[in-house]
């Protein structure tokens, strides 16, 4: 294997690209030069890094430049960007082929795995999204207690679906406007909103909707509002009213699963919910999602009952066979306390550079995930997430990409440790970020 500092020098030796004119070709023929928006920049200014390879903790990008990672595709790179052992094993798949369109023993292979981690799944179904793994577990949940609306959080985000694109009303739950163009008022009138954490508001609504209420869906760490944690027995008080009211709780876990522990957010917490949507790390960096949850709900799942689901290419074999080595890899290097107190050495060490330089932050971080707030208040819920201070993240996101740090475009995400990051990594994105809060206390 070549080592990194060859490979900075081999890709130093070939045609850089500038960003600039790479965004600019992009943008002629893809819709604002991306494939999914927040890619783009928009929300942090400037030209998105235009990525050449990614190897470890290190994306190399087209001018040349290399950058620690710390979005890691979104949270799917647990274990770093080309894992020797995931890159031979898809290697070696392709051989027999790219796609079948029949069954596999390898996708039983991964749904073992997945059941096993996760006991509170009894039965999965493999999808090729996470978007779609929890249009899924929607659709069963309705089907199962053919009830119709649901209830989702402020801010969360499960995917682009039409009645998941929503956002409360002043922080009072309403009946769902759409957050989207070319989504109909009609198709979320059964969308629920409610603020992160209030369960009294939860209660209300319950209350109010109870007898047609199918599932209460709630990602158990919100990691699309920035990193959100839930409240002290805010789960466990979730879990208890779909118990008293026949509705099903969905923890989405298309970030959590496989990230906080190898058993997700319910391991970790101890609330079993009904039925769970898992995405990202479970593709070993190919796409893939899936959900599941008892066998009695998940029998209303056509071929065996009425709600239909399906997919030409769901359980593509490369996929399953990257989901599969991702997932044992992780059983055995077992990386969970590592990853979590080298984010927390992380966490502190830059909290740190802000009081050195008077610049107040506010970071929730656990096991590997980590936001910086630009704020001075404990961020809780969207609403306290929405109060910080943009501008200032905006200088500061700037100020470590020139330091060769990548953190997540925007300042409502979740940065990523993955298992490759190293001390050498973590004291250099401190340095930077010592550089970046004094470029900005200097202003
Ligand atoms: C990323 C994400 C999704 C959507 O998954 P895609 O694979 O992007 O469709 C759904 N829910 C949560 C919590 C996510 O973070």
């Amino acid at each position: 294997m070549m080592s990194t500092a060859a490979m900075r020098k081999k890709a130093g030796k070939q045609i850089k690209k500038n960003h600039a004119q790479l965004f600019r070709e992009a943008n002629r023929y893809l819709v604002g030069g991306v494939n999914s928006p927040v890619r783009s920049f928009r929300s942090v200014g400037g030209d998105p890094v235009f990525v050449k390879q990614g190897k470890g903790s290190t994306v190399y990008a087209e001018d040349g430049r290399t950058f620690i990672d710390y979005c890691c595709s979104w949270g799917a790179l647990i274990l770093g960007h080309s894992h020797a052992k995931i890159i031979r094993a898809i290697a070696e798949a392709i051989k027999r082929g790219t796609s079948y369109g029949m069954p596999t023993a390898l996708e039983t292979e991964l749904a073992q795995l997945l059941v096993e981690a996760i006991p509170s799944m009894e039965q999965v179904r493999l999808t090729n999204s996470g978007t779609e793994a929890v249009m899924g577990a929607i659709r069963v949940a309705r089907a199962y207690t053919g009830k119709n609306k649901i209830i989702k959080f402020e801010g969360s985000y499960h995917g682009h679906a039409d009645y998941l694109l929503v956002k409360a009303g002043s922080g009072a739950s309403t009946l769902g406007i759409p957050d989207s163009l070319g989504v109909p008022d009609d198709f979320t009138k059964h969308t629920l909103v409610v603020p992160y954490n209030d369960s009294e508001k939860v209660k209300e609504t319950v209350q109010k909707y109870s007898n047609d209420i199918a599932a209460i869906i709630v990602e158990p760490v919100a990691g699309n509002t920035g990193l959100v944690l839930p409240a002290n027995k805010f789960l466990s008080g979730l879990r208890k009213i779909c118990d008293d009211h026949h509705i099903l709780l969905i923890f989405d876990e298309v970030i959590t699963g496989f990230r906080l522990t190898y058993g997700g957010a319910q391991n970790y917490f101890n609330v079993k919910p009904d039925m769970t949507t898992l995405g990202k790390i479970i593709g070993g960096g190919m796409p893939m999602g899936a959900f599941g949850g008892r066998k009695d709900i998940m029998k209303v799942l056509s071929p065996m009952g009425g709600a239909y689901q399906a997919g030409t290419l769901s359980g593509n074999p490369i996929a399953v066979t990257a989901g599969i080595t991702a997932l044992k890899c992780l059983m055995r290097l077992k990386p969970y306390p590592s990853l979590a107190a080298k984010t927390e050495k992380l966490c502190k060490g830059i909290e740190k550079a802000a009081t050195g330089s008077g610049i107040k932050i506010s970071i929730n971080s656990i096991g590997s995930m980590f936001t910086v707030f630009f704020t001075d208040e404990k961020v809780t819920d969207y609403a306290t997430a929405c109060r910080q201070n943009v501008p200032l993240f905006r200088k500061f996101y700037h100020g470590l990409l020139k330091r060769n740090i990548y953190f997540a475009p925007s300042a409502f995400e979740t940065n990523f440790l993955s298992a490759v990051h190293t001390e050498q990594d973590m004291k250099k994105t401190i340095q930077a970020t010592q550089g970046a809060f004094q470029a900005i206390a200097n202003d």
